[in-house]
């Protein structure tokens, strides 16, 4: 007895990788028996499908090779809360020509005022417009770098960091680094100068990265090339993380101070009384 050509068909597709028409192919086959469209047509439909699947596993995989902490877009942004930062300076960053240009990005300002947030949607964006990215924080950086050093495998690892067309250094200036560990970071900007984007945020103003760095020598030279093509992000404002848990909690006392009958918008803080 003959294999079924659907096995055999199956086991092809696989072969391909080409998992959406195998999926997808009976279906779209009635659907276009039913609506009388013609065999090319037909292909077409299927591998179009095939080819929107595979960008969105391409993207997906990029996203998971990122490693974010979280996956966060702009979309969930509220620009209102953060005055000071240039919305249509983030907007146009968010279509990624400055990774074409091999610029940087630096966010600025006081802790909870969104800049990891706005640097994971612009690391977001660089996934979905087809960049390789990575996401680190400068502590984290550092400890990688050394432990490479030390198990002698620091070529290999600066190699892969500058290789990404976008790297976020999230965080520099919570931790003072060893003067080691302030060179180590300092090469893979170096390496990086002109191949590739970096994003960095601090709460530190950049005459403060001194304190982080150790050396004024190097903390000069690491701004000159980090700052040569750079945008730089202002975001100094209210932690927003403060703003809503107060938020929360005024929301709370009124409604213990209002009779069950009112409602309190969550957002506003309005009550309705109904
Ligand atoms: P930072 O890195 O500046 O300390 P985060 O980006 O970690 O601040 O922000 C703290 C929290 O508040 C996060 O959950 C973030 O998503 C949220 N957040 C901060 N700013 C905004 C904003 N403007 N719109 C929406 N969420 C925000
Ligand atoms: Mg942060």
């Amino acid at each position: 007895m003959s294999t079924a050509p659907q096995v055999l068909l199956a086991h092809h597709l696989k072969q391909l990788k080409l998992p959406t028409v195998l999926r997808e192919y009976d279906k779209v086959a009635r659907e276009c028996a039913r609506d009388g469209v013609d065999h090319p047509r037909y292909l077409l439909r299927l591998i179009e499908l095939e080819l929107i699947d595979r960008e969105r596993r391409t993207v997906e995989r990029r996203i998971r090779a990122a490693r974010f902490p979280a996956v966060k877009s702009f979309d969930t942004f509220d620009f209102a809360a953060i005055p000071s930062l240039n919305k249509p300076l983030v907007l146009e960053l968010a279509r990624c020509e400055y990774i074409l240009r091999r610029e940087n990005v630096i966010a600025l300002g006081n802790s909870g005022t969104g800049k990891t947030h706005a640097a994971l949607a612009l690391g977001l964006a660089a996934c979905q417009k087809g960049f390789t990215v990575a996401f680190t924080t400068a502590a984290a950086l550092v400890n990688q770098l050394m432990e490479a050093r030390d198990e002698r495998r620091l070529l290999k690892l600066q190699r892969e960091l500058a290789a990404v067309k976008l790297l976020i250094v999230d965080e520099l200036g919570y931790v003072p680094l060893t003067a080691t560990g302030a060179e180590l970071l300092f090469e893979v900007f170096s390496q990086r100068y002109e191949r590739g984007s970096t994003i960095v945020t601090s709460n530190l103003p950049f005459e403060d990265w001194t304190q982080v760095l150790g050396s004024e020598r190097l903390t000069g030279a690491l701004l000159d090339r980090l700052t040569h093509h750079v945008s730089i992000l202002t975001m100094n404002g209210d932690s927003y993380r403060l703003k809503q848990s107060a938020g929360r909690r005024r929301s709370a006392a009124r409604a213990e101070q209002y009779p069950a009958s009112d409602t309190i918008d969550p957002d506003t803080g309005q009550i309705t009384t109904t």
